[in-house]
């Protein structure tokens, strides 16, 4: 007894999006960014089938890493945003999570407080993103402060993040190059001297930004198929080599014949210019599907393809099958994923793929295949 609305997670598409990663860095080590739940794909079971792969996993939080840890997973996790409080480095250093250090407070935090177990550092250099990160100086001293504890382990870990290598357009222009090299300037002073590693790239920087591949990138989008490019995957030919890892996917509930001039759902912002076959389906923005996203917006259904008519309700969508064949209550539609790209329903409701796939919501069982 179930409502038929479910994420498949297709494994081996996120094995697939990994080993390209490799392919396209073979200087690198990729650590797997599998924050927010591996962006909405179920994070305990992607951490399973990606642990025999990689070198290491990165989530945002300290409860995410908890979480892992108590599903079983052993290899490194870095928590990009650090630290919150003094307590949790104990646990950190004990149970092998590595500390993104994101501000003079943590680094200052780290340096008071003593610990049983050698922590593994990674430093955030702020080079024009401006939310997280130390600054020059602030580095300087951090890293020959750290240096001296004891319980910092060796080879600590210079990272920054770019904030325009999503547009292939200006990547080559003055914003990342500036990033590059600020990074590669501090990186360069000191890395003899204190053994650093640099890590520099995200998904774009790995496919888009070369000079921005390092001793360790992070992708996290391009694992789920999806670009990190904004709104224009088609342009950039790396992501046809990328695989969806998710299809979303609900039921026909309802058919019903709208006649000409007969609007459609809140607001009445979809009206029939003809006598209209109109199919409700069990999926709403409770489920995560945008609630943005505008009339004409494509579904998937028995081979042909069929458009929002109306706004997103929280737990239906009513889409215009008037021109579709053979539809009957009790039909699987395919939301996004192999037929239509997630990028495609994102750009459709003015977003991206990122915001999508994070917001598949609780109510949706994930089933995996591999
Ligand atoms: C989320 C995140 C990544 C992964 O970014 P993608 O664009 O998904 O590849 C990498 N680095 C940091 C610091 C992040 O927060």
């Amino acid at each position: 007894m179930s409502r038929k609305t479910n994420a498949f997670i297709h494994l081996d598409a996120i094995i697939s999006n990994y080993q390209l990663a490799n392919k396209l860095c073979p200087d690198s080590k990729n650590i797997a960014v599998i924050k927010a739940n591996a962006y909405g794909h179920g994070s305990a079971k992607v951490a399973q089938i990606l642990e025999p792969l990689v070198p290491a996993f990165a989530v945002a939080i300290i409860e995410e890493a908890v979480s892992l840890r108590n599903a079983g997973i052993t290899k490194p996790i870095l928590i990009l945003q650090g630290l919150n409080e003094a307590s949790e480095l104990e646990y950190a250093a004990t149970h092998n999570l590595w500390l993104m250090v994101v501000s003079k407070q943590q680094s200052e935090l780290i340096i008071e407080t003593q610990c049983s177990a050698k922590l593994n550092l990674w430093l955030k250099f702020d080079t024009g993103m401006h939310r997280l990160g130390l600054n020059g100086d602030e580095l300087s001293q951090a890293i020959a402060e750290l240096n001296q504890c004891s319980w910092v382990q060796q080879k600590m870990v210079l990272c920054t993040h770019l904030a325009c290598a999503s547009d292939p357009q200006i990547t080559q222009t003055s914003f990342t190059h500036s990033q590059l090299s600020q990074f590669f300037d501090l990186f360069n002073k000191f890395k003899e001297q204190y053994q650093l590693l640099a890590s520099v790239a995200n998904s774009a920087g790995i496919m888009n930004v070369p000079e921005a591949r390092c001793d360790w990138n992070r992708p996290g989008i391009m694992l789920y198929g999806l670009t990190p490019f904004d709104g224009i995957h088609e342009r950039h030919e790396l992501t046809t080599k990328l695989k969806p890892a998710m299809t979303f996917t609900s039921t026909v509930i309802a058919i019903r014949t709208v006649p000409i001039n007969e609007s459609v759902g809140y607001g009445a912002i979809w009206t029939a210019k003809e006598t209209s076959t109109i199919a409700t389906i069990a999926v709403g923005y409770a489920d995560g599907y945008p609630r943005a996203a505008k009339n004409g917006t494509p579904v998937f259904v028995q081979g042909q393809i069929a458009k929002l008519a109306g706004r997103v309700s929280m737990d239906m969508i009513t889409v215009d099958i008037s021109e579709c064949d053979g539809i009957k209550v009790g039909d699987e539609v395919e939301l996004w994923g192999k037929n239509i790209h997630a990028d495609v329903v994102a750009s459709s409701a003015n977003t991206i793929g990122y915001d999508l796939i994070t917001g598949v919501s609780q109510r949706v069982p994930r089933i995996f295949s591999d």
